[in-house]
């Protein structure tokens, strides 16, 4: 694998230039100690993975991310408490595991509701009625627009 000291991402080392960042000269072997670039976290996710990693005994860097106004300003997905996670290339896949089975061990379980057949006859209970109701509505307009109709008549007489 390469690894580009400019972006601190790795590549495959069929790459001339870094896929990331376009550079070719940045380019060179990676080394089991270079910091490469893991993931871009939230202020929670950094906390919570620091402390994974601290746990796992997993080297890290956690970097600040320069934003410019407008992209804190009009992009709700990047936020300035928003870090770049950086990790031991020899730790890459290691780190990528015990994350993965972190976050798959703490997902929410989606929790069925209950099955309650009340709602659901209220529902039908309601909706004919909403419908008897508007029929009536329906009616009175009719009868109500047919004696204005009638009454405009009579004005003028025809
Ligand atoms: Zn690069």
């Amino acid at each position: 694998m390469l690894y580009c000291t400019k972006c601190k991402t790795v590549c495959e080392a069929k790459n001339t230039t870094c896929p990331n960042c376009k550079r070719s000269k940045s380019l060179r072997e990676a080394k089991d100690e270079d910091m490469v670039f893991f993931d871009r976290l939230g202020e929670v996710d950094a906390y919570e993975i620091s402390v994974l990693l601290e746990e796992n005994a997993i080297k890290y860097e956690l970097h600040d991310i320069p934003l410019s106004l407008s992209e804190s300003t009009y992009d709700a997905t990047k936020s300035r408490t928003d870090r770049n996670l950086y990790v031991e290339y020899r730790n890459i896949e290691n780190a990528r595991k015990i994350i993965n089975d972190y976050y798959f061990s703490t997902a929410p379980e989606i929790a069925e509701s209950p099955a309650d057949e009340k709602p659901e006859v209220k529902n039908i209970v309601s909706s004919s009625a909403f419908i008897i109701l508007f029929m009536v509505l329906v009616g009175i307009t009719v009868l109500f627009t047919d004696s204005i109709a009638n009454f405009i008549r009579s004005l003028f007489g025809f």
